[in-house]
């Protein structure tokens, strides 16, 4: 058995037809979690759908009228980029809730799953980029209600900045000096990323993503390291090492929101980054090295992933679930 928990639902899938998001990755990340061995049946657990009182602790009361009524206006439609139903708003709330029991579980365990989620381009009052409701927001904002964590950090690794995650957690913002430069002399130039950096209030937001990508605007969260095209595992593992270290300079999150996004992948459809399956194990790897030194409990969720074979997307999405289980089986030993 895995030592820790696995949120997972068949109705994760996504009824959004033929689309560049691959809505079947969940079914088979579970499949394949089964199948290798890698997981058990009783690693997984089944989440309820997030209340609407846990929505509404993220978004609008309007904007969530408009979901359960069907009476979003044809522009917000076309913002979402995927097709109203009122299926895939059961398939959201359910994402969601899932978010909310596995953030319940890593505050239990030093780490848990939502097979699922990282829908981080959603905003309080409208939907983007394929993503209606924030489920990580809405578990961050519900772990707070319950007086259960007042501190959290996002760690957002998905290709295309998480727009959704700065706006809704701005707060107050205190500009600051530019990052400590202990990796940048380690850093080629030509691949020198742009890292913009600001004081949060409650939730300190970390976001690593390809500059020359969606979305064209991108609210500043607490630190935003902008990739160049085509940045490899060594660059961005750097960037990535020197953006943590950074945060936790400044901040000390009581919970740790990863967002595991399988797009910086080389083979990417919808990205420009160059990094490998096994680069972006190393990844995961190092989030999770960090996090388990400072015994700060981990949730985990996919965002995207839109890899010309969706069986790499699966892969890379599996591969996080294996390191995690790496460096939490080795901490449990000593
Ligand atoms: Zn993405």
């Amino acid at each position: 058995m895995l030592p820790f928990k696995l949120i997972y639902s068949d109705d994760y899938y996504l009824p959004i037809g033929t689309h560049v998001f691959p809505a079947e990755k969940y079914q088979r990340i579970h499949k394949r979690l089964l199948e290798t061995g890698v997981a058990e049946p009783q690693d997984f657990l089944a989440p309820e759908p997030a209340s609407d009182r846990d929505i509404l602790l993220v978004h609008t009361p309007d904007y969530v009228n408009k979901l359960k009524t069907g009476t979003l206006s044809a522009h917000e439609e076309l913002q979402m980029e995927i097709p109203y139903s009122p299926e895939l708003v059961r398939a959201f709330w359910l994402a969601a809730g899932g978010s909310i029991l596995a953030a319940d579980h890593a505050l239990k365990d030093g780490i848990a799953f939502n097979i699922g989620g990282g829908f981080h381009h959603a905003f309080p009052d409208h939907g983007e980029g394929f993503c209606m409701i924030h489920d990580v927001a809405v578990a961050i904002r519900r772990m707070q209600r319950d007086d259960r964590v007042r501190h959290v950090m996002t760690v957002d690794c998905d290709v295309h900045q998480g727009n959704g995650t700065a706006a809704i957690f701005a707060g107050l913002r205190v500009p600051s000096g530019p990052l400590p430069s202990r990796s940048a002399s380690t850093i080629n130039n030509s691949t020198a990323a742009k890292v913009r950096n600001a004081h949060a209030g409650e939730v300190f937001t970390i976001l690593l993503h390809q500059e020359n990508n969606y979305p064209a605007w991108k609210p500043p969260s607490s630190i935003d390291v902008d990739l160049p095209d085509e940045i490899g595992d060594d660059d961005y593992l750097a960037w990535l090492d020197n953006a943590l270290s950074s945060g936790l300079r400044q901040f000390e999150p009581e919970l740790i929101c990863y967002i595991a996004g399988a797009d910086p992948y080389r083979e990417d459809q919808l990205g420009g980054l160059a990094l490998t399956i096994e680069g972006l194990k190393r990844r995961d790897e190092l989030v999770f090295r960090v996090a388990r030194a400072r015994n700060i409990p981990v949730m985990v969720t996919y965002a995207g992933g839109y890899a010309r074979r969706v069986e790499d997307t699966v892969t890379i999405h599996c591969n996080t679930v294996i390191a995690a289980k790496q460096v939490f089986s080795e901490a449990a030993a000593t």
